[in-house]
């Protein structure tokens, strides 16, 4: 009886995403046809200090074991920033609180699991590796938050570079003395194609006075940000989809370049803005026409993350358990 449960009961892993602003988590299955599938979610705004992040993840990994049907067998986090070989951030523009600190060692103490921390976009780039191209030559993850994020699969193997360092496209100066990112540049990509600067370029339209019905939109919802424009989009708002082509057109520019530099069978997009699925793609693909030379040529698969929204929680569960 005891073996035959355990052969049919699929591995349970819990899965950490830490972004700009939220800290979630998930109990994660990994399914006997291999498809994951995500049993329990749950999030906090992202805490301001070390001591209170540390205290969050723990707090929040041990909710999760003891709120999942089975024991869990393994910890993954995906984090966003430049994230070392040892799973410690030496820069994370968006998460600093992390910049420095161990969190494998309070973890692994905390829930006696193996812990594994990564990117949070190098996390989703192995999961969408994993999940929808197994055989992809060269795959690119990338996903829009407060920030963008980037992870890229080289032959079936994260591409980390000398230092842990590579793949990480969202400070790649992609309009030279534009507007300033938090890493204190001017222009990168995050600063004009993230999900923070779609809401950004909306309440520039608004404050231009030339978009009454985002104004609308604003008013209603108290707030403007990149999920009142992607409603609009969805609405078919004149104005929503006016700011989402312009910022749909600021986002193929980074993968134009990615593009040329190198050459990937997959390019998956990450991120809440995932959710918009091919209003997301067809947008990003006409801009590519104009801006990615030989695109015809190339056999490029542009397609949104397994998991949707809760790509990074996926995949960092899926990590964890790879790297156990
Ligand atoms: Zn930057």
């Amino acid at each position: 009886m005891v073996s035959a449960r355990l052969l049919t009961t699929p591995p349970h892993l819990i899965g950490l995403d830490l972004g700009g602003t939220k800290l979630a988590g998930g109990v994660v299955t990994l399914e006997p046809d291999g498809a994951a599938r995500l049993l329990i979610e749950e999030r906090v705004p992202t805490p301001e200090s070390s001591e209170a992040l540390v205290s969050a993840m723990v707090g929040m990994v041990t909710h999760l074991i003891g709120a999942s049907p089975h024991q869990p067998v393994s910890v993954g986090a995906g984090i966003a920033g430049h994230i070392g070989l040892d799973g410690v951030a030496v820069q994370a523009a968006n998460t600093p609180m992390t910049v420095g600190v161990d969190l494998v060692t309070p973890l692994v103490e905390a829930c006696s699991l193996p812990v594994r921390i990564d990117n949070d976009a190098n996390v989703v780039a192995l999961a969408a590796h994993r999940e929808l191209a197994p055989t992809a030559s060269a795959l690119v993850a990338v996903t829009f938050g407060t920030g963008i994020g980037g992870g890229l699969v080289v032959g079936g193997e994260l591409w980390r570079g000398a230092a842990g360092l590579a793949g990480e496209p969202g400070h790649m100066i992609v309009a030279a003395g534009g507007p300033k990112c938090r890493c204190g540049q001017r222009g990168c990509w995050e600063a004009v194609a993230s999900g923070n600067a779609l809401g950004a370029a909306a309440r520039r339209a608004v404050a231009a006075g030339g978009a009454p019905l985002l104004a609308a939109r604003a008013t209603a919802a108290g707030r403007l940000e990149g999920r009142e424009v992607t409603e609009g989009v969805k609405a078919g708002d004149d104005d929503a989809r006016r700011v989402w082509h312009e910022w749909t057109g600021w986002v193929a520019v980074g993968l134009a370049n990615l593009i040329q530099v190198i050459d990937p069978d997959v390019i998956v997009l990450g991120g809440g803005v995932s959710a918009m699925g091919d209003l997301l793609l067809d947008s990003v693909r006409d801009h590519l026409q104009g801006m990615a030379l030989a695109l015809d040529a190339r056999r490029l698969s542009l397609v949104c993350a397994p998991g949707g929204p809760a790509a990074g929680v996926v995949g960092a569960a899926l990590a964890g358990w790879t790297g156990c």
